[in-house]
This record gives structure tokens, C-alpha cells and sequence, in this order.
């Protein structure tokens, strides 16, 4: 689950990472008075309007613009609110904005230069390992510093018997170039923001920019906080944080239904129990010269109304040419997933595209029976090649 900015700048001041303090507004009147609340709070004269999207680069999209007075203010937010805001990590058409968070302007000129930074914690999967990635070259995009001057990042990877040790929260201030207060500013960051990162059971975090104030502050400027799925259910306060508006609608459908789907950009629908099976299911539906259009896992009650559901939400995909449905009654009876599916499509009126069933197990031949003598537009199997076989006749067929 990914959230918002500013939701996530929330958590990361409730766990102590210093962060630009701002305050969320739906119209440009509470754009306004949010702009006059921090100047009274936070003594700023200029405030930044930035979009509230779950994606980066607003700033390049327009997305984030400093403004100088109130009346700017109100210009630059109703100019924001409602905009189609497309980034380098939008889709064509971009994502409405429907809140944008009004911060304190941080970049104020003082005693020493300001100096954006880099940093994330995720985990690193193949070492097993929470690792912090930070680089010098904040505030721009971060695969263009990857790609051209690798060099200027680094990695701290965590050991998670002891977790993350004081030693390297230095080392990372030490090579970020820092020194006096700063130097202290930053070891704080970065023990408090690895703190977070555990406690919520995150999957990623990435700050960038994070800033070195002119008065040797070192705080958050923007956050991108994304929860681990698994471990959601450990934190019902911020599942609360969840937006849908956000989401994929059939996400969104699919996990009201509890079933485990994954949209893929394939051309044949795949309807499976078990996430082993489905594996298994895709790599056939390749041998058979398709592409698989999603993962979709019903899980161990494949029931007439699960089974329509998942039919449903596999058949929202347009590319859709056929579905393979590919059932193993272990637990599950097969005549009973048969009657399921015979239901489920009578239940529908008409389906277009053409259905392939493999059911083996636990009345396999019965099932297959049922299917046969459905009358419907539904082709049997037992084998997992006959399956194979007939996905790929009727692709070419249709
Ligand atoms: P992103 O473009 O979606 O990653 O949004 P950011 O929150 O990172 O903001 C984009 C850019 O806006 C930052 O890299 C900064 O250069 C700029 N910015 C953000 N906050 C301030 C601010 O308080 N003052 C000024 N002058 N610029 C800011
Ligand atoms: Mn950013």
C-alpha cells in the first residue's frame, strides 16, 4: 500500500524524523488560511503548494510551486486542485489532484548553503537485508545519478541481528560530506528514520530531497512511504490511510473479494487455486504462445460466487482473448467447482471469450462431465497439455 506525502510525513514526525511541516488543503480558502496558520506556527513568509499524487516528479509536472504571498497562495492552489497532473511517473493522461499539502518553505538563505540529499530504506531481497541507499545528489532523480555517476551512491546494508548501529549512522553523515551540527542533525534522521521504517513494517521509504537547512537543520522535504501488504494487518491505523482513488478499480474489486490478483499485460485470463499452481498455470499459458493477462489466485474456496466474482474482474481487462481456468480439488471437490463455474456463467448471461477448464483431483472425470454436458461455451481437461493445447487452437481461432 503506498500513501500520500503528507500522511507519510505525519508518521515519520510521530517516530521523531525532523520533516517540512505543512498542512493539508482541499480548496484554495484552505490553502490560504493553512498558509496563515504556519506563518503564525512556523514564522514562513513563503510557502510551497505541492500536489498530493501517489507519484514523484510533481515538481517537474508543475506539480509543486513556491508561492510568496497569500493571493499567490490561492493562485498557485486552485490552479493545482483539480489539475490532471502527469509526471514522469504518471500514466499519459496523469492523476487528478484532489489535495495539496501546503508546507513551510525550508530553503531560506541563512548562515550556510542549503544541500539536498538522497535517501531510502528498503529491503534488500536478495542479501535478505534492510539497507539504506543515500547519495549526495539529492532532489533529482535518482536512476539519471544510478545510470551516470554510480559513484556517488551508497549503500549501508543492515544486519538485522543487531540492527542499525550508531557507528553507521555516522558513517553516512561522515559521507554525506557533513560536519558540526549538521553532522549531529543527520545521525539523528537517520537512526529515528530506520526506527520507522521497522516499527510500521514498511517495504520502502525514499526521501528526496532530504535538506540540509541554512541553519544546519537536517529534515524530510518529501516522503514516499510504502506499507509491506503482509504486514498490514499489524497497523489498522494506517490501512486507515489508505486512498482508493489512488488505486487500480479492479485492485480495488479483487481485494474486497479477498482474491489474490495481479493484472498482467497479457491476452488469456487465468483463474487458479494456489499461488504455486498459478506459477505453473502462467508458464503454460506461454508454452501455448500466450500471454498470461494476470495472476489470480481463488484460494482454497472455489464457490460458484467466488468463481463469478473472479470472472467478474477478469473479464474487465479488454485484452482478454480467452480465460484458463485451472482448478486442483485436493480439499475442493472438482464436480463442485464444475457446478461453480456451469453457475457462475449462467449467472453472467454471456461471456465472449472462450473458457478452457482443467480440473484434476477429487472427481476430476466427473466434473469434467458436468462441463461437457453444460451446454455452455466452456471447453474441459484433465491434462495440463490438453489445456495448453486448447488455449492455443482457440487464440487462433478467435
Ligand atoms: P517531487 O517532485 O514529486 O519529488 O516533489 P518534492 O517534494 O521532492 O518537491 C520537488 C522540488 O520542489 C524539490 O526537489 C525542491 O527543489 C522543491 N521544493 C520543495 N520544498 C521547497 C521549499 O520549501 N522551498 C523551495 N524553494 N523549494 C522547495
Ligand atoms: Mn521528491
Amino acid at each position: 500500500m503506498n500513501i500520500h506525502e503528507y500522511q507519510g510525513k505525519s508518521i515519520l514526525k510521530s517516530f521523531g524524523v525532523a520533516i517540512q511541516e505543512g498542512i493539508v488543503a482541499e480548496t484554495p480558502e484552505q490553502a490560504v488560511d493553512a498558509a496563515k496558520e504556519l506563518k503564525v506556527k512556523y514564522n514562513s513568509d513563503w510557502v510551497v503548494v505541492k500536489a498530493q499524487i501517489h507519484a514523484g516528479g510533481r515538481g517537474k509536472g508543475g506539480g509543486v510551486k513556491l508561492a510568496k504571498n497569500l493571493d499567490e497562495v490561492k493562485e498557485k492552489a486552485s490552479n493545482i486542485l483539480g489539475m490532471h497532473l502527469i509526471t514522469p511517473q504518471t500514466s499519459a493522461t496523469g492523476k487528478l489532484v484532489s489535495k495539496v499539502l501546503i508546507t513551510q518553505d525550508v530553503y531560506y538563505p541563512g548562515a550556510s548553503p542549503t544541500k539536498e540529499f538522497y535517501m531510502s530504506v528498503l529491503l534488500d531481497r536478495s542479501k535478505g537485508r534492510n539497507t539504506i541507499i543515500y547519495s549526495t545528489e539529492g532532489g533529482m532523480d535518482i536512476e539519471h545519478v544510478a545510470e551516470h555517476t554510480p559513484e556517488k551512491i551508497w549503500k549501508e546494508e543492515i544486519d538485522p541481528r543487531v540492527g542499525l548501529q550508531a557507528f553507521q549512522a555516522r558513517k553516512i553523515a561522515f559521507n554525506l560530506g557533513l560536519s558540526g551540527n549538521a553532522f549531529k542533525e543527520m545521525v539523528k534522521f537517520v537512526t529515528s528514520l530506520y526506527k520507522a521504517y521497522e516499527s510500521i513494517d514498511a517495504s520502502l521509504f525514499e526521501i528526496n530531497p532530504v535538506l540540509k537547512t541554512s541553519d544546519d537543520k537536517i529534515i524530510a522535504v518529501d516522503s514516499k512511504v510504502s506499507f509491506d501488504d503482509n504486514g498490514l494487518f499489524r497497523h489498522p491505523d494506517y490501512e486507515k490511510m489508505r486512498d482508493i482513488t489512488e488505486e487500480d478499480p479492479i485492485d480495488v474489486e479483487a481485494r474486497n473479494a479477498e482474491l489474490n490478483y495481479v493484472k498482467l499485460d497479457g491476452n488469456v485470463g487465468c483463474m487458479v487455486n494456489g499461488a504455486g499452481l498459478a506459477m505453473a498455470t502462467m508458464d503454460i499459458i506461454k508454452l501455448s504462445g500466450g500471454e498470461p493477462a494476470n495472476f489470480l489466485d481463488v484460494g482454497g474456496t472455489a464457490n460458484a460466487e467466488r468463481v463469478e466474482k473472479a470472472f467478474r474482474i477478469i473479464l474487465k481487462d479488454k485484452n482478454v482473448k480467452a480465460i484458463l481456468v485451472n482448478i486442483f480439488g485436493g480439499i475442493v471437490r472438482c464436480d463442485r467447482v464444475a457446478q461453480g463455474i456451469v453457475d457462475a456463467y449462467k449467472n453472467m448471461g454471456t461471456i465472449h471469450v472462450p473458457i478452457i477448464v482443467r480440473l484434476q483431483g477429487t472427481n476430476a472425470e466427473l466434473a469434467k462431465k458436468l462441463i461437457d454436458e453444460s451446454g455452455l461455451k466452456v471447453y474441459s481437461a484433465i491434462e495440463f497439455h490438453e489445456a495448453a493445447d486448447l488455449v492455443n487452437k482457440l487464440l487462433k481461432a478467435n
